[in-house]
């Protein structure tokens, strides 16, 4: 099977996957993570309908961009300062913002472009060492600095669960999932007109994108199962 057909698979599973949650089929969205492939297979994903892709590096996000500008390119990889400004003007929403002095910087970036940046606040719900995110019980201060920044819309919340064991990715995705709740009820009292932006959560990738859609994830990251001919 191609990349095409992986694509158009993985999507109607996706859509099924909703059903069976009880939510609207197209209540998630897909993201194909393009960071092993280059312009042919995002082409490939494009003709079977790919709207959404991922990249995790600054270049690879912009010569793709250049090359297909009229699909939506994401930014799931670590922000670092000095390749802000070349991420800004290239992505549609950053997935991965888990600093400060970032979200102060993109904001700074996304004025200069003309735009507001969509961005989701990368949490650490697991609480292993090896991921990066905020802590949940930042998440109230991190959130209401954020939204004191005139160029940033915060969309949501981001996380990665721990590989291996699917019960734990989908507790941690639960756990994504309320904070997402309680965050909505509490945080946005000075803000009830951002409020309505700050809905969704990326959680999901090719082991456990099933257990995210579960448990209520809007946008799953899918790379392996869509462009690798060894999934
Ligand atoms: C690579 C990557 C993915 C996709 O992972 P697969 O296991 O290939 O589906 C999702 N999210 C992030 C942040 C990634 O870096």
């Amino acid at each position: 099977m191609g990349i095409a057909a992986r694509y158009e698979q993985v999507r109607r599973e996706v859509e099924q996957a909703c059903l069976d949650a009880g939510r609207p089929a197209d209540s998630a969205v897909l993201l194909a993570v393009s960071k092993t492939v280059g312009t042919g297979g995002v082409s490939d994903a494009i003709s079977a309908g790919a709207t959404d892709f991922g990249e995790n590096r600054p270049e690879q996000l912009m010569e793709k961009h250049a090359v297909f500008p009229d699909v939506r390119w994401h930014f799931i990889g670590n922000v670092q300062s000095r390749r802000i400004r070349d991420i800004v003007p290239c992505a549609y929403l950053i997935h991965s913002l888990h600093e400060l002095k970032h979200a102060r910087k993109i904001d700074e970036e996304a004025a200069k472009a003309g735009k507001v940046q969509n961005v989701l606040i990368e949490v650490n719900v697991s609480g292993e060492e090896s991921k990066s995110g905020i802590a949940p019980e930042d998440a109230p201060s991190f959130l209401k600095e954020c939204l004191a920044l005139q160029n940033l819309r915060v969309c949501g919340l981001m996380t990665m669960a721990p590989p291996g064991d699917l019960s734990v990715a989908a507790e941690c995705f639960a756990g994504l999932a309320g904070l997402l709740d309680s965050l909505r009820e509490s945080a946005f009292s000075d803000d009830p007109g951002k409020l309505e932006a700050f809905c969704e959560l990326s959680m999901g990738m090719s082991e456990d994108w099933h257990e995210a859609v579960q448990e209520g994830s809007t946008m799953v990251r899918v790379g392996r199962a869509i462009f690798s001919d060894e999934w």
